[in-house]
């Protein structure tokens, strides 16, 4: 049934605008013969969540049914985590090449392509589609390439069919927010930044947050001239302090123009083509050959029929769920983005897993433990964090009840260059024992160091175990084990 064209209603509009490809709609039952419309499980959204749990659900035995309306994988594989990693990769192996000049390589004049990495990049995300449909084919996972939408509490509608199940879960995930403001649409999205043909000359990036953050050190960091839009004051404000500050320092040392306490009004076009930020106070800013809307993202609910549930959203249109991600009507869940709690890939997929285990698997108790996530920002350089931050440790505890380490100092990797990247640590320590309740860090190398320490704090480490472990030397990562 590949192929077959299908009314889009408003809805897929919705996704099309938002670079979704969902031009046709597709009906697999991977054995190319009848389709059930009855399920154990209907799973809406092939994103990081909803692949997830179907799969776990489909190894269990349950008769499942997943429902993607774009591209397999879902925002991590196809407009978030992967391909942003790869261009986070492009902009650090440049730093690397002005690093190598240092350590005495004679490199000649190094050119970047943009629209080769971008050919790479689509390729490799292309074998990664096909790779998450061989796997639910394997897993047993009927699929249909359809929007969905509730028809009622155990039936869901996908291109023009009824599907029934005694278990639905909406994972659908979000898009990205662009504001209504006059001539937005001179701008683009993150989404929108996985599609440029290459690199903009001039790039404005407005926005705050680690999205923000990631896109405008990479751009800077392949050559582009960025400036930031901040509505505030500050880079990262939900970080420690200690790192919001490092990072936002880094990156004006590193060329990025940050601008604080701007009001954005609207963007307009100028006579030469480019375009120009209007502020509230009447200034103008800058002549940019892009720009790059990161200001948060909203839920793909909007055009779900939640209403044919009886499932209400909170106000920003995020669906609330209990601890077993759980929704108020019995056989409907939710899992990942569309739930507004750490929106973060592993947490989606987490969250599907336990729900599968529990409602096929009979783990009455399986439920994510939504404490201690760590995460990392992409930023130049990258940021690991995990636990309080000193804020939240002294609003919680109190600051009498907590020890704080920091420590602040060059990477090795740095000795014989002009150019040194800061690395900064901070470790927040609470009670007489010293409970490691929060640790960040900045610095080359923190996305790949604190997954081991988090592990450590999951079980309950405390300051004098951090320093009964043996150091490796020479390393940034020994720091955490020698604090003071
Ligand atoms: C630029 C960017 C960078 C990111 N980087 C990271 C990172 O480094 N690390 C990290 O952990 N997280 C990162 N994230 C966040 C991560 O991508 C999300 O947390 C994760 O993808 C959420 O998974 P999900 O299953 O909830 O939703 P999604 O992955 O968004 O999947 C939802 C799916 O549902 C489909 N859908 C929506 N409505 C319907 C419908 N009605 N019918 C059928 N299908 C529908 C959509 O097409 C989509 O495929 C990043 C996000 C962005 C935007």
């Amino acid at each position: 049934m590949r192929g077959i064209l299908h009314p889009l209603p408003v809805a897929e509009k919705c996704l099309l605008t938002a670079g979704f490809a969902i031009g046709s709609w597709n009906l697999t039952n991977r054995q190319n013969t009848m389709v059930n419309t009855q399920y154990d499980y209907i799973v809406i959204g092939g994103g990081s969540g909803g692949i997830a749990s179907a799969r776990r659900a489909a190894s269990y035995g349950a008769r499942t049914l997943l429902i993607e309306a774009g591209r397999l994988g879902g925002t991590c594989v196809n407009v978030g985590c992967v391909p942003k990693k790869v261009m986070w990769n492009a902009g650090h192996l440049n730093e690397g090449i002005s690093l190598a000049r240092e350590y005495g390589f004679e490199i000649g004049e190094v050119h970047f392509s943009w629209p080769l990495l971008k050919q790479k990049r689509d390729a490799y995300i292309e074998r990664l589609n096909g790779i998450y449909d061989q796997n639910l084919d394997r897993s047993g996972v009927d699929l249909i390439e359809a929007y969905a939408t509730f028809a009622g509490p155990d039936t869901v509608e996908a291109a023009g069919q009824l599907y029934r199940a005694r278990h639905i879960l909406i994972a659908t995930g979000g898009h990205p927010w662009v504001p209504g403001v006059p001539g937005a649409d001179l701008g683009i999205s993150s989404d929108g930044f996985f599609e440029l043909e290459d690199i903009p000359a001039r790039t404005l990036v407005v926005g705050a947050g680690y999205i923000a953050t990631e896109l405008a050190g990479v751009l800077n960091s392949l050559g582009s001239e960025v400036t930031m839009l901040l509505r505030k004051f500050q880079l990262l404000r939900t970080f420690d302090e200690s790192l919001s500050s490092t990072v936002m320092q880094a990156m004006t040392e590193a060329g990025v123009d940050i601008q604080t306490c701007i009001q954005l009004s609207g963007l307009t076009r100028n006579s030469d083509g480019s375009i120009a930020a209007s502020q509230q106070d009447g200034d103008h800013c800058g002549h940019f050959d892009c720009v790059i809307w990161a200001i948060g993202r909203l839920p793909n609910t909007a055009s779900l029929g939640l209403d044919q549930v009886g499932i209400e959203t909170d106000k920003a249109g995020f669906i609330p769920v209990d601890d077993f991600q759980n929704t108020v009507i019995k056989g409907v869940h939710a899992v990942g983005d569309v739930t507004g709690s750490a929106q973060l890939t592993p947490v989606a997929i987490a969250a599907g897993r336990c729900l599968a285990d529990r409602l096929f698997d009979g783990k009455k108790d399986a439920k994510v433990d939504y404490r201690l996530i760590p995460t990392v920002v992409f930023s130049h350089p990258p940021i690991a964090t995990v636990g309080l931050t000193e804020q939240q440790a002294v609003d919680q505890y109190g600051a009498a009840d907590l020890t704080i380490y920091n420590s602040q100092f060059t990477n090795m990797l740095y000795a014989v260059s002009e150019f040194k990247s800061p690395t900064r640590m901070k470790l927040i320590c609470q009670g007489e024992n010293e409970k490691v309740v929060g640790c960040h860090i900045i610095g080359e190398g923190a996305d790949e160091m604190l997954q081991g320490f988090a592990v450590a704090m999951k079980m309950g480490a405390t300051k004098a175990d951090f320093d009964h472990t043996i150091a490796i030397h020479p390393t940034a990562a020994e720091e955490l084990v020698t604090m003071t």
